[in-house]
């Protein structure tokens, strides 16, 4: 992780950074691969006309929420393409030559992967255009009016971006992507055969009803159930049982301090801040961030998605605005006249959690 990255500290239930451990039980095939079916199946069709005529496939950019399977999906396009999977992002290509360095290592219909694709600087982001259009690749060589450009010649590969932002990927830059594929979070029954297999895998005895209590708590996020897996495990493993039943799971969830709709402390906090210090909104999210004392960006891509998919929380052009559901999950009664009621912004003043308001 570089050190600008948005993470979400030591929560149980945040979506990153990535653990080791995950890899374990990380999908390498579509066969494996659970959820997803509004996008997957074309997807699969994509790879296999790309295999059928022996072409690069085209470029793909999978956006949405950190912990809903994106790197997952790179990795099993490649194994199901049959080719390499060279894997780097954003921040990692600070120059041009960073770039035309991995670019040059490429063989015919391999996949690049990068990560935060949306945090590349602008002139490697313009590097990349010519390499992914015609596949060739210009190199300024020296300086002043001794410069000259060398042009390179690369074989037809596949780029698939992920970024957690897609709104804040220039025109250009998403105007190359063949392929968009939008991650969304996941049914608490997907989760529940995510939990379940991760549960064989990690040869623990999992009853069903405990893994539906891990699912219904997991934000919709694989990532987050298949933590909240390893954390009910250390608990059974400490009490010396290898089978986990629906009232063991439930105790170890609440010993996390998880409650049953999978909101954690950090989400009370941000709920209980917006209700209590600024009476349910609006209020913009840079002031949010100095109040809760975290960074926007982390409360953007981590926190407030499954706020918002819950109906916890509202974007309004004029900035966030705590639901009926959010105050009465603080067991706070929300005022009558003069607070920020949902209601009182049309749902059509912006699009919800639309690239408009901070991005
Ligand atoms: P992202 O790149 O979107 O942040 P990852 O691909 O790293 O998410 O997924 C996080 C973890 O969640 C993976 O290591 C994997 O264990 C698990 N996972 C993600 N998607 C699935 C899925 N569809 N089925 C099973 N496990 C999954």
């Amino acid at each position: 992780m570089t050190p600008e990255e948005p993470h979400d500290g030591m929560r149980v239930v945040g979506a990153g950074p990535r653990q080791p451990a995950d890899r374990a039980l990380r999908p390498t095939r579509f066969d494996e691969f659970i959820g997803q079916e509004r996008n997957l199946p074309n997807l699969r069709i994509f790879i296999q006309a790309a295999r059928a005529r022996e072409e690069a496939l085209d470029h793909v950019l999978l956006h949405g929420p950190p912990g809903l399977g994106k790197t997952t999906l790179a990795h099993i396009v490649a194994q199901e393409l049959d080719t390499r999977i060279l894997a780097t992002s954003g921040p990692a290509l600070a120059r041009p030559g960073d770039l035309a360095a991995i670019l040059t290592g490429l063989d015919a219909r391999d996949v690049l992967f990068v990560d935060e694709i949306h945090r590349l600087p602008v002139t490697v982001e313009e590097t990349l255009y010519p390499a992914l259009e015609d596949f060739r690749l210009d190199i300024v060589i020296g300086r002043g009016p001794s410069a000259r450009t060398m042009r390179i010649e690369l074989p037809p590969f596949t780029l698939v971006g992920a970024t957690t932002r897609a709104g804040r990927l220039s025109n250009p830059m998403r105007e190359r992507f063949g392929i968009l594929f939008q991650v969304e979070f996941y049914s608490p029954e997907e989760l529940q055969r995510i939990v379940s297999r991760g549960a064989a895998l990690l040869d623990l005895e999992l009853a069903a009803a405990a893994a539906a209590e891990i699912a219904r708590r997991a934000r919709g996020t694989p990532r987050v159930a298949t933590r909240l897996l390893r954390r009910v495990r250390d608990f059974a493993t400490v009490r010396g049982v290898n089978a986990v039943r629906k009232r063991d799971a439930v105790s170890a969830l609440e010993r996390l301090h998880i409650d049953a709709d999978g909101l954690d402390a950090m989400d009370h906090r941000y709920l209980g801040c917006l209700v209590r210090n600024y009476n349910g909104g609006p209020v913009g999210i840079d002031t949010l961030a100095a109040a809760l004392s975290e960074e926007a960006d982390t409360l953007q891509d981590v926190v407030e998605p499954f706020l918002l998919q819950t109906g916890f929380l509202q974007r309004t052009a004029a900035g966030r605005v705590a639901t009926a559901l959010a105050w009465e999950r603080l067991g706070i009664e929300p005022p009558i006249a003069g607070g920020a009621l949902p209601g009182l912004f049309a749902a059509d003043d912006v699009p919800e959690a639309g690239p408009a308001d901070d991005e």
